[in-house]
């Protein structure tokens, strides 16, 4: 089995690490690779970012008209290759087709608003801003940044950030999870094809090891991280205490109300597919459900018949909406919660345990879960499941069930079904989390917005995609200007 190369310099190049970790296909537990890990890959990091650095130097003078253009090469790389991609991503991940693909347009969706960056990156200008003087604001890069990113989307959550990186004049370092690292080496193929200097993105391996490098190396002005809360909130107090600008995305708890006033069978469907959609390892997943004044248990009839015809396997296989967990660990983790839920009182209305799927006996495989009257003070409440468990819940009013939605600890999205137009004016201005759908199950921002979150879904200020992106990366210069005139020679 091939041990997996680091893209550095230009070229494909072997870890200085001899230790690794088999990257395993989540359906059937076949070995897909190797990847490098350990301390050594600290040499890596070492190597990529003084690459990038030289990189940079030349990069950053670059019309930036002409800097896009790679993006625009680039797309066309993915869009005609996107086929491969998605099944690489299945393979790795366990997402269906249909998942995988979703997500490779999510990622071009962002190199095209990446596109528009001489636009994005305009300045300001106030001219006589006092007699004979004028003064202007200018973007300019940062010099080399790197991103840290989960196994939950391969592909996409590295385009919130790159294209953006680059379209500004910034060389950059991607570190992918070691769970998924196939689905980069292909797109660093098509980076391998983009007319830019040797080093100006490069592809580094690893785990802790590899991530410490990149916090501690002090040419490396900026990091994006993508991941759980614990590790979030690590990369952001050391990355930070080490003087660098970083935005952390963490992990999340996302609770949904459901109004009588809703078109219940419409708003059932959606939130099946928002719980079990990915096999609910979405950081957008909708885990706890809040249904109000639902005395005829209209909602979780409703609920209950969109999910019993899901149909769980292989990603690749045609008519599958659910693949597996991403790993053995993951599965045993979500079973034990399930227990722990019913341990403390909950009702099982789906079971998902115990799945096994013909072909794939081996495969992470959980069902779709449905747990009800979920004792609000336990955990299964206030954990982050990352597994396709849907907690159904109800309350009194609109009132008690906004002071549930924040009283969590997360706060990456909160949705609400309803046909009232008052009701969503007031969840949408009252409800605290960074994401908010209103009749929508999964409210992922478009790539024009930034990806929000609040609270311990997210450390630091600016976030990943469209404008927030382009302000990350680059850092403002304000430039005050005094022209004598020379035909009166007044001042
Ligand atoms: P993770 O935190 O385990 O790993 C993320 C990255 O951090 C990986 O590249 C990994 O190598 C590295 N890492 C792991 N442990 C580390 C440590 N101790 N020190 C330094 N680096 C470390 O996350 P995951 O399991 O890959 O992804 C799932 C999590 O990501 C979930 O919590 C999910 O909610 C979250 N997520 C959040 C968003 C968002 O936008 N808020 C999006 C996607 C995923």
């Amino acid at each position: 089995m091939d041990i997996l190369k680091n893209y550095i310099d230009g070229r494909w190049t072997d870890s200085a690490s001899k230790e690794t970790v088999a990257v395993l296909n989540p359906a059937n537990q076949q070995i897909l690779a190797k990847v490098p890990c350990g301390s050594d890959t600290s040499k890596d990091v070492e190597q990529a970012t003084v690459a990038a650095h030289k990189a940079y130097q030349e990069w950053s003078k670059v019309p930036v008209m002409k800097r896009v253009q790679v993006l625009y090469h680039l797309k066309s790389l993915l869009e005609n290759n996107l086929e491969e991609l998605a099944e690489i991503i299945t393979n790795e991940s366990g997402k269906t087709k249909g998942e995988s693909i979703g997500e490779i347009q999510r990622a071009i969706e962002n190199v095209e608003v990446a596109c528009g960056t001489p636009m994005l990156m305009a300045g300001d200008v106030i001219e006589d801003i006092a007699t004979g003087i004028d003064e202007m604001m200018i973007r300019q890069p940062l010099g080399v940044a790197a991103c840290i990113t989960p196994f939950n989307f391969p592909s996409m959550i590295v385009f919130w950030f790159l294209p953006y990186a680059i379209a500004t004049g910034n060389s950059f370092i991607v570190k992918p999870s070691e769970k998924v690292p196939l689905t980069m080496m292909k797109i660093f193929e098509f980076i391998d094809q983009l007319d830019i200097p040797k080093g100006l993105v490069s592809l580094v391996h690893g785990g802790k090891e590899s991530v410490d490098a990149i916090l501690e190396h002090p040419t490396i002005r900026a990091i994006s991280f993508v991941g759980s809360t614990p590790v979030a909130r690590y990369i952001y107090s050391k990355g930070t205490a080490n003087g660098k600008r970083v935005q952390a995305q963490g992990g999340a708890k996302n609770p949904v109300v459901v109004l009588p006033d809703a078109d219940i069978e419409m708003s059932a469907k959606i939130i099946a597919d928002s719980v079990y959609g990915c096999a609910g390892q979405r950081c957008l997943a909708a885990s706890t459900i809040i249904t109000v004044d639902d005395e005829k248990r209209q909602v979780k009839d409703a609920l209950y018949e969109a999910v019993k015809s899901r149909t769980t396997g292989y990603g690749w296989e045609e008519g599958v909406s659910m693949g597996p967990v991403i790993t053995p660990d993951s599965k045993n983790r979500i079973e034990r919660l399930i227990q722990k839920g019913i341990d403390e009182g909950a009702q099982v209305l789906l079971d998902g345990r115990n799945a096994t799927i013909s072909g794939y006996e081996k495969g992470n495989f959980i069902t779709p879960t449905i747990l009800e009257n979920v004792a609000l003070d336990k955990e299964l409440i206030s954990t982050e499941i990352f597994g396709p468990v849907m907690s159904l819940i109800s309350m009194k009013n609109i009132d008690e069930a906004l002071q549930f939605v924040n009283s969590g600890n997360y706060g990456n999205m909160a949705c609400l079904f309803t046909g009232s137009g008052a009701s969503a004016r007031r969840f949408r201005n009252e409800a605290d989390a960074g994401n908010i759908g209103i009749n929508i199950g999964v409210a992922a921002p478009m790539a024009q917005f930034p990806f929000s979150g609040w609270k311990d879904s997210f450390f630091g200020d600016l976030h990943g995609q469209g404008k927030h992106a382009i302000e990350f990366f680059t850092q403002t210069k304000v430039i005050i200007e005094r022209w004598p005139n020379i035909w009166s020679r007044k001042f």
